[in-house]
């Protein structure tokens, strides 16, 4: 009896632990394919094409080493590389996972105010606090003694600006200007109300006009990637530095930017473009409530919800980039545009059917070494048998990008988005790459 006790426990603990065991195998395969999404992505990181080393030194993007067709399907569908989605950044939040998570009651965001002993009475002051700490953690400007205009991204805050800045007596419109190529949606948002304040003035490398008027810099600029100072040679001109890019995944931080009005947003920084959410650092009090006021009669104010979840990923930016045994967001976000440019630069190299834009090195003091930059947008130049790149890559490749005609150039030229989904970068990278085509 007691022999078939122990034979039967014995069978009985068998078949239990398989029970357990198949169970839980399925739990992981149910899960992976709740997760099928995260999965992907992380297969997509052990399939980035290889660029090899060849023994002379020279590296090729040769069709063995650099297999697309393996890594993504190419059904043909076509690629939009248009706008500067920052959907690259979506990875890195996933594998975050719950750290930005926010738990928002209802009874929260009732009153329109957030804080009213600060000027701005519509900024959340935890959204102020971490927009000054991470300022300091990367060290891209200075915001003592500066003013925080929070706005419903940047966008918002540019037209603010200009409401702040633009006389408003009877002088008539100020002109604003930028050098070409500039960010396309200057001209666009500057004339679309027609106001009485300010109109487009055109490209500031060609400005000749006397009297006051308003130069944009951006730096580093949208679409070709390159730091920039004003360049219109006169005492006259009042400047607003749009700093979108001004972060080190994109660009060597070299100092402290500290410029009157400085333009900063979410949207190519953590890489939330949907949360709306920008923020000015502005020198002069009055500037600032100009700023305020513009807000104050456009929207009221600026969501409280958006605000307080752009608080929460600034302090976990922050707080990754002191985290020794993590990777920080700026080392995730730098790797991604480093591989991007490596492979980008390599297939110009070897079909040498287009060009990107050469950068000089310089030393960056948050990662505190010296690299090239690295910009969200390619300024790509079509060979020359091409006279208008946006309709051939268009028409040829199904690849959407948007041509230099916006951005005040010449047709031989498109922006490429550098900061869409592996996916679609992938795809891209291959049809320029493939020979079918032979007049790239
Ligand atoms: N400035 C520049 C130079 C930009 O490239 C962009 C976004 N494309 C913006 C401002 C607008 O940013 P936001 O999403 O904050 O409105």
């Amino acid at each position: 009896m007691g022999k078939i006790l122990r034979v039967l426990s014995w069978r009985n603990m068998l078949v239990l632990s398989l029970a357990i065991n198949f169970s839980l195998v399925l739990k992981i395969l149910k899960g992976d394919r709740e997760r099928g999404d995260s999965w992907d992505r992380t297969a997509y990181v052990s399939i980035w094409p290889v660029v090899s080393t060849t023994a002379s030194g020279s590296s090729s993007l040769s069709s063995a080493s650099c297999n697309y067709s393996k890594i993504e399907e190419d059904d043909d569908r076509i690629i939009n590389l248009k706008f500067g989605d920052p959907t690259v950044y979506e990875t890195y939040w996933q594998e975050m996972g719950e750290v930005t998570t926010m738990v928002i009651p209802g009874w929260q965001s009732l009153s329109y105010f957030s804080d009213e002993n600060n000027l701005c009475w519509f900024l959340e002051p935890e959204l102020g606090k971490e927009i000054v700490r991470v300022h300091k953690v990367v060290g891209n400007a200075v915001t003592q003694d500066r003013y925080i205009v929070v706005g419903t991204g940047s966008t918002q805050l540019y037209q603010a600006a200009l409401y702040a800045l633009s006389p408003h007596d009877e002088s008539g419109p100020i002109n604003v200007v930028s050098t070409a190529p500039y960010y396309s949606s200057y001209p666009l948002i500057t004339d679309y109300l027609k106001s009485g304040l300010y109109r487009w003035g055109g490209d500031a490398k060609t400005y000749k006009e006397d009297g006051p008027y308003i130069e944009l810099v951006t730096s580093p600029n949208n679409p070709d990637g390159f730091l920039r100072e004003s360049v219109v040679n006169s005492s006259k001109g009042i400047l607003i530095h749009d700093l979108a890019y001004y972060w080190p995944q994109y660009t060597p931080i070299t100092s402290a930017a500290d410029h009157d009005v400085m333009l900063f947003t979410a949207s190519k920084s953590t890489g939330h473009a949907g949360m709306r959410i920008g923020w000015a650092l502005v020198k002069d009090r009055e500037t600032a409530r100009k700023m305020i006021e513009y807000i104050e009669l456009n929207t009221i104010g600026v969501s409280k919800d958006s605000q307080l979840r752009v608080a929460k990923v600034l302090k976990v930016v922050s707080d990754s980039c002191g985290n020794e045994t993590a990777k920080s967001f700026f080392d995730h976000s730098y790797d991604a545009m480093y591989e991007r440019w490596k492979l980008l630069k390599q297939v110009a190299k070897d079909t040498k059917r287009f060009s990107v834009p050469d950068f000089a090195s310089q030393r960056c003091n948050f990662f505190g070494r010296v690299f090239e930059p690295q910009p969200a947008f390619a300024w790509f130049k079509c060979g020359e048998e091409i006279v208008d790149c946006e309709k051939f890559l268009r028409e040829e490749k199904k690849i959407l990008t948007k041509s230099g005609k916006h951005f005040g150039d010449e047709l031989s030229y498109v922006r490429i988005s550098m900061l869409d989904r592996d996916t679609n970068f992938n795809i891209f990278l291959h049809r320029i790459s493939s020979s079918s085509n032979s007049t790239l």
